[in-house]
């Protein structure tokens, strides 16, 4: 292909999305295929010889398209999805067609600027104390990382290294691997798996803390299981709060668990990945409020180990901002040499002359990977075109759309609400077993029209609905809430027949 054919075959592909995207409502969003069906559709090896792209797109409508869930469909309520933008679309293009890969600063200066400039015009849309902004000159910044699991893991592999050396300041006798074993980390219950994921990586107990009946990690908990593993000899080590939860969008009590990790020296990373966004809505921002009470109290304690106290914010996945497409995950810190510090690797062929100079960035030290796409021009798009005000209209509507749903499940007295509605979440069930509710959930993945995903709410089975489409609207909720209704009235039919 070259430039001219690039030309063209790029505004059909244009139109290919746009089409997609406009008819999408039409498709079934969970799609009928069987497992496996795919490897029966194409050849079992790549051509030899090249084949032409008709052919290709051909297959992209024979093959793909059956098998896709679709994300971006107004019926699709499941996980915590994101919805994307145009702007983001065309950014990403623009990032691929440049084709660079921003390392260092360097590598690709703009990369580099850009993502700092970003993550601070996206700190101040979120009113992050000072400390972890770039432009201050401070310790602190944001970094796009990939996920929202690898920001995690991240700051978890720092916390630990960061330990590990202050442990052995006070005690050189003591052996990494001794100290490593007796490392202890803690989150919610509710918290997302990846957070154990990132224990297990990083090789460290974690406990998980139990919840209050709000589904949030009250600050007496944690400190009762702190001040128990330290009498074991235990070293506490990480905390990872989570505002906005996976099940429930519950919130953890930051205000008063960001004191004792202080005054443990425990490094608390706050997992918003998907409540994050809505922080910049001045009605939701005081959900992050315990984020300012830390900054005071950053320096407070005077430990053994005279470990500062740390805290990392990630703020987001893919649906950090859910205009922004995937791969997005924002993270701050307030002591950016905490991470880049952990695992800093500097041989020859990376080096170069503006390194170290404190002007400018070279994010392969802030995350696992080395090379970088360059994500940062998904925010600049996205920014400018929608503003502030733009952003906030759209999580105000997935707000008010969810709460409208909550009002037709309060309203019906074979369901119940299990969970208060925050966000874009409505945790809901029929009342009744959980055989009772698996078998509906079974028939609305199975009918297709619209899709959810169940959790588990104090052992219970639930079904979550979220509202997370760019284009859902009011008739969009009605209509799945009659489809459930019809489902469930069946269901409920059979079972007194
Ligand atoms: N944390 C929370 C609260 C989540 O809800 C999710 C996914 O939904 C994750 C972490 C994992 O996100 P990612 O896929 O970006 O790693």
């Amino acid at each position: 292909m070259d430039a001219a054919e690039f030309r063209r075959r790029g505004k059909e592909m244009v139109d290919f999305v746009a089409d997609y995207q406009e008819n999408i409502e039409h498709r079934r969003v969970y799609p009928d295929v069987e497992p496996g069906y795919l490897r029966s559709m194409i050849p079992s090896e790549a051509p030899l010889e090249p084949e032409s792209y008709e052919d290709v797109l051909r297959d992209v409508d024979r093959v793909i398209m059956p098998g896709v869930t679709h994300w971006l469909s107004p019926h699709f309520y499941a996980y915590y999805a994101n919805s994307t933008s145009f702007p983001s679309i065309l950014a990403d293009l623009l990032s691929s067609g440049i084709g660079t890969i921003g390392f260092t600063w360097a590598a690709n200066p703009a990369c580099s600027e850009l993502e700092t400039v970003m993550l601070d015009w996206l700190g101040k849309m979120l009113q992050l104390p000072e400390d972890f902004l770039s432009e201050t000159q401070g310790q602190g910044g944001g970094v796009i990382e990939g996920t929202a699991s690898e920001a995690t893991l991240m700051a978890l592999l720092s916390a630990r290294l960061k330990t590990v050396k202050c442990v052995q300041e006070s005690d050189p006798q003591r052996s990494e691997a001794d100290i490593i074993s007796k490392l202890i980390a803690y989150t919610s219950e509710e918290a997302h798996s990846s957070v154990e994921k990132a224990s297990i990586i990083g090789g460290v107990v974690i406990r998980m803390v139990p919840t209050d009946e709000h589904f949030s990690v009250r600050a007496e908990t944690l400190e009762k299981m702190v001040a128990e593993d330290k009498a074991t000899g235990f070293i506490p080590f990480f905390f990872c709060a989570t505002l906005g939860t996976t099940p429930c969008c519950a919130f953890d009590k930051i205000d008063e668990l960001g004191p004792i990790c202080n005054a443990e020296n425990i490094w608390m990373h706050i997992d918003a990945a998907y409540a994050g966004c809505a922080f910049i809505c001045p009605e939701f921002r005081p959900l992050l409020n315990g984020v300012e009470r830390l900054q005071l109290q950053l320096r407070l304690p005077a430990s053994k180990t005279d470990r500062e106290a740390h805290e990392a914010i990630d703020e987001s996945r893919s649906n950090f901002l859910r205009q922004i497409g995937f791969d997005c995950s924002a993270m701050w810190v307030k002591k950016s040499a905490d991470l880049t510090r952990a695992f800093q690797m500097d041989p020859e062929y990376l080096k170069h002359e503006n390194q170290g100079s404190g002007l400018v960035k070279d994010y392969m030290h802030w995350g696992i990977p080395m090379a970088r796409r360059f994500r940062s021009l998904k925010l600049w798009f996205v920014f400018r075109m929608y503003g502030l005000s733009g952003l906030q209209a759209f999580i105000r509507k997935h707000v008010e759309l969810a709460k409208t749903f909550e009002i037709l499940v309060r309203d019906d007295n074979n369901f119940e609400i299990c969970a208060e509605v925050v966000m874009g979440l409505v945790c809901f069930r029929l009342k009744g077993s959980d055989e009772l509710n698996k078998a509906l959930l079974k028939q609305i993945t199975r009918t297709g029209k619209i899709y959810l995903v169940p959790c588990r709410l104090r052992g219970r089975f639930v079904l979550r609905f979220v509202v997370c489409g760019r284009t859902t609207e009011l008739r969009h909720i009605q209509e799945a809430w009659k489809h459930i209704t019809e489902l469930s009235s069946k269901l409920l039919q059979n079972l007194f027949d």
